[in-house]
């Protein structure tokens, strides 16, 4: 059979690997870490940093396809591979590891990010501030994720305790949301699209909580346009799998918050909840198959994570028996940390 090699070791992998295996591939993992928990369902697990090119070109030369799922990967160390074997082009994950790069792109896509400011250094913060006003959110550039790397700012003088760091921030206008939504779409090969409904998704302290269908009217009003931004990237990226746009139901319209190069938290619920899950469906496209369908099954999802110690009463959450309940094998419960889900149908 084919490998299909993943690059990154968490729960994305995880559940990637599983609807990998379900088609009969064989699973490589590539991490730096040791404890990967997408590891744990594969059939082989390269453990090394992402700057080791020997491993990295070994790795390679086992899988018939090369994908990710995390989005911070280094991308130079990549350019030592065969650039036909990545799937998507190391091109959107480089477009999504810098927010300020991928604000401009959506702009020259025709969407609408949040007012922002670059910042490369301590002495733009107040500048940056006084253009864009207050209540903001800064931001790092880089390597942000669940909320980490972002600082509330709602008035002038918390500016004095930030450190921007030297691959620079960004500062946001917080925008007065109805409600937060998401695209996914797939695209394969030939170029075609296929999108998932949009759930409705709500955040606590910067991580996302709770994905919902049906999603609110505004949402409905909403998707096509948003959809519409998030095929335009797509094809502007020669984009081949799964791909998550973040958006913002705001009074005039959708706004754009963040680009995800890869499969995504929101759209956990499509393994029960949709005839085709993200998770196969971006094997299929990265493996030039034909693409599943995307239509929801149910009229009806919620998903709700389980972060940290909400994790641990497994049995507690199963005796609800028309609970899908994934846990994800993560040894430390840490406060916050994504353990599992949960999708409740119907
Ligand atoms: P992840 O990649 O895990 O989704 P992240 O760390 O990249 O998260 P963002 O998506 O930028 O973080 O922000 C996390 C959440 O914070 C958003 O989903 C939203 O709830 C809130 N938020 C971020 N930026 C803004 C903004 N400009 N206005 C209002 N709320 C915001
Ligand atoms: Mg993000
Ligand atoms: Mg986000």
């Amino acid at each position: 059979g084919s490998t299909i090699g993943i690059l990154g070791g968490g729960q994305l992998g995880r559940m990637m690997a599983v609807a990998a295996a379900q088609l009969g591939y064989h699973v490589h993992v590539f991490a730096p870490e040791r404890d990967s928990v997408a590891a744990e369902v594969a059939a082989k697990f390269t453990c090394a940093s992402w700057h080791d090119s020997g491993a990295l070109i070994e790795f390679a030369r086992d899988c018939d396809v090369i994908t990710y799922e995390f989005e911070n990967v280094p991308v130079a160390p990549l350019a030592a591979l065969p650039q036909e074997q990545l799937a998507p082009s190391p091109r959107a994950l480089e477009m999504a590891q810098d927010r300020v790069r991928e604000k401009r792109f959506i702009e020259e896509a025709g969407g609408r990010p949040a007012p922002f400011a670059v910042i490369d250094h301590d002495s733009e913060l107040t500048d940056a501030i006084d253009r864009i006003g207050v209540p903001g959110i800064l931001k790092t550039r880089r390597d942000g994720y669940d909320g980490k790397g972002q600082w509330k700012i709602a008035d002038r003088q918390e500016v004095y305790r930030a450190r921007v760091p030297q691959s620079g921030c960004v500062y946001e206008a917080r925008i007065d949301f109805e409600c937060e939504f998401s695209v996914i779409l797939v695209r394969n090969r030939a170029g075609e699209v296929r999108f998932w409904d949009s759930t409705r998704n709500r955040h606590v302290h910067g991580v996302l909580a709770h994905s919902e269908l049906p999603a609110p009217e505004i949402v409905l009003q909403q998707v096509a346009k948003a959809r519409e931004l998030a095929q335009m990237a797509a094809i502007a990226l020669n984009y081949v799998g799964v791909l998550t746009l973040e958006f913002f139901a705001t009074a005039s319209g959708p706004v754009f918050n963040e680009m995800a190069p890869r499969v995504h938290n929101s759209g956990h619920w499509t393994i029960e909840g949709a005839v085709t899950s993200q998770f196969e469906n971006h094997v299929r496209a990265i493996c030039n198959l034909p693409l599943g369908d995307t239509s929801s099954v149910y009229d009806k999802v919620v998903m709700d994570n389980l972060l940290g110690s909400e994790a641990l009463n497994l049995a507690g959450h199963l005796a609800d028996g028309r609970a899908h309940v994934h846990l994800y094998g993560k040894a430390e419960a840490r406060e916050g940390r994504k353990m599992g889900h949960i999708t409740r149908v119907g």
